[in-house]
């Protein structure tokens, strides 16, 4: 017999999933990669520096000012966005690519970004990946207390303009444990039970 919900009900889905910073977004979708590398995952272009570790084409496309407007003007990126102070853009072929060879497909991008891809894509799924609580957030975000209480208060409130957002999403993730959340999060991009 056929399980109900091992079975793929449509074709491929794009999935944007967003969420406030020290949310765990990075470890979550490192084990969503392991776990289900059959999944494309977009890698944006940005703007800005690669931090120690970053490589160019794995991380992010790291490109200067001049080639990121050019692809905005070429209508190259899905949807683009300022953040922090830097450019970031979601290159449409291999997200069209992917979709077109039958794979699910991920963007992990901030709010503006997200709303962006809600009307020019409306059947993609976004889904918000949330702390356990608000208080967790902030102990994560204040870290051990070294940080300049300014850069704080900023990150504080970004992260509170993020989470106000949630009523746009279509499901949310609460992430408690690494694991479980990201076993939800497959089930919601691929469509199966895992
Ligand atoms: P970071 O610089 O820390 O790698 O990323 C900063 C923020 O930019 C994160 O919230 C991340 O989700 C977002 N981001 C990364 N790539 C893109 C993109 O292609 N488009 C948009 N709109 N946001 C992005």
């Amino acid at each position: 017999g056929v399980e109900p919900g091992s079975v793929r009900q449509d074709g491929p889905r794009l999935t944007v999933v967003s969420g406030p910073s020290g949310v765990g977004k990075s470890s979550v979708l490192n084990e969503l990669r392991e776990r289900a590398p059959e999944i494309y995952f977009s890698v944006s272009v940005t703007t800005r520096r690669p931090r120690a570790g970053e490589v160019d084409g794995a991380h992010y496309h790291f490109v200067g000012v001049s080639e990121f407007e050019r692809m905005v003007a070429a209508g190259e990126l899905l949807e683009h966005a300022r953040y922090a102070g830097n450019c970031y853009g979601t290159p449409r072929g291999p997200v069209e690519d992917a979709l077109a060879a039958g794979r699910d497909a991920v963007l992990e991008i901030e709010l503006q970004g997200a709303r962006q891809v809600r009307r020019s894509m409306p059947e993609a799924r976004l889904v918000m990946l949330l702390p356990p609580s608000w208080e967790e957030l902030v102990q994560r975000l204040t870290g051990r207390g070294t940080e300049d209480p300014e850069v704080v208060e900023a990150r504080l409130r970004t992260a509170r303009e993020e989470l106000a957002a949630e009523p746009e999403f279509d499901d949310t993730v609460v992430n408690a444990d690494v694991r479980s959340a990201t076993s939800e999060l497959i089930r919601l991009v691929t469509g199966r039970r895992v």
